[in-house]
């Protein structure tokens, strides 16, 4: 089967889908689909013999068996906006290759992220959670003054360089993390999974979920079947340890759980911690 076109990812290929207050996931090109991963598979049999439904069991038993490879015969580009310090967690993810804005040939735009009043969370204890709590809406309110305060002044003495004709290079080191950035990335899907898995959990920082969901959504249009496996047998599972697997025994056997304090804690999260979408 020569190059993959899927009607419904065609539909929204280019769109532009906003992501907090001036970001946007575009999905500028993808390349192969759920026919490329089951063709990559069944390399020696060919195409066309097997019905939907034996296509749809292949990618859920390569998935169920970590058979990784073909997933990474589908690969997507997208065009990204955000501000820089999810960025900055976003290159984390080694995999994916990149191209970004340069601050040093073009002048940085004065877009800055400030975040909404309800994802204003006071400083948790687990320093991954999120608070149950949260800040006052007049405390946040008087915050995000405070942000666009600071925002305002780094890039007056920003321009005021640029207009004094110091470098872009140097002029732009007081620019904040909130600064938005763009870049081109592409991700093949094996790895986005992995990324997906990753970023979707609630310990990833809100903003880079709101990223995440939004990605997720769009490869469902060019993988549909591969996503409904991962999201079953990867985003929703939780992984249990062997002590946790003996109590499981124990427990399923109708005995009472061994496990107690912090252990007992961690085991009866994971219940409550496969992905809800
Ligand atoms: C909640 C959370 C908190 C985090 N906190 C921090 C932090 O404080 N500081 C920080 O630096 N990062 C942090 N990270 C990033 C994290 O450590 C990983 O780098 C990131 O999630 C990318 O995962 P990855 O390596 O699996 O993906 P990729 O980089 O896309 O790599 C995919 C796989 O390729 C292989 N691989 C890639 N590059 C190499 C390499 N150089 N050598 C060997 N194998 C390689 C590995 O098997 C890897 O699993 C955090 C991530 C999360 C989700």
């Amino acid at each position: 089967m020569a190059h993959c076109i899927v009607p419904a990812a065609e539909l929204i290929l280019d769109k532009e889908f906003k992501v907090l207050d001036k970001g946007f996931v575009r999905m500028v090109d993808y390349f192969g689909s759920d026919q490329r991963i089951v063709q990559a598979a069944r390399v020696s049999y060919g195409d066309g013999t097997k019905s939907i439904s034996e296509d749809e069991a292949l990618i859920d038993y390569l998935i169920r068996h970590q058979h990784t490879s073909p997933f990474e015969q589908v690969v997507f580009t997208f065009h990204l906006k955000m501000p820089i310090f999810i960025a900055r967690q976003w290159m984390r993810h080694r995999m994916g290759r990149m191209n970004e804005m340069s601050g040093r040939l073009s002048v940085m735009k004065e877009e800055f992220y400030i975040p909404s009043i309800e994802n204003m969370d006071p400083q948790c204890k687990d320093k991954l959670e999120r608070a149950l709590t949260p800040l006052d809406a007049d405390e946040a309110k008087a915050i995000q003054k405070d942000f666009e305060k600071g925002q305002k002044k780094s890039y007056e003495s920003y321009k005021s360089l640029i207009e004094k004709g110091l470098a872009r290079e140097i002029a732009r080191i007081n620019l904040p993390l909130s600064t938005y950035t763009e870049f081109y990335w592409q991700m093949d899907l094996n790895n986005l999974f992995r990324f997906l898995k990753l970023r979707l959990d609630s310990h990833a920082q809100l903003e880079m979920r709101e990223y995440a969901k939004i990605i997720l959504e769009l490869i469902k249009t060019v993988c549909p079947m591969a996503c409904d496996s991962f999201e079953n047998c990867i985003l929703k599972s939780v992984s249990f340890n062997g002590k946790e697997i003996a109590a499981l025994r124990k427990v399923m056997a109708g005995e009472a759980n061994p496990l107690s304090g912090k252990e007992l804690d961690r085991f009866l999260t994971k219940f409550r911690s496969g992905q809800q979408l």
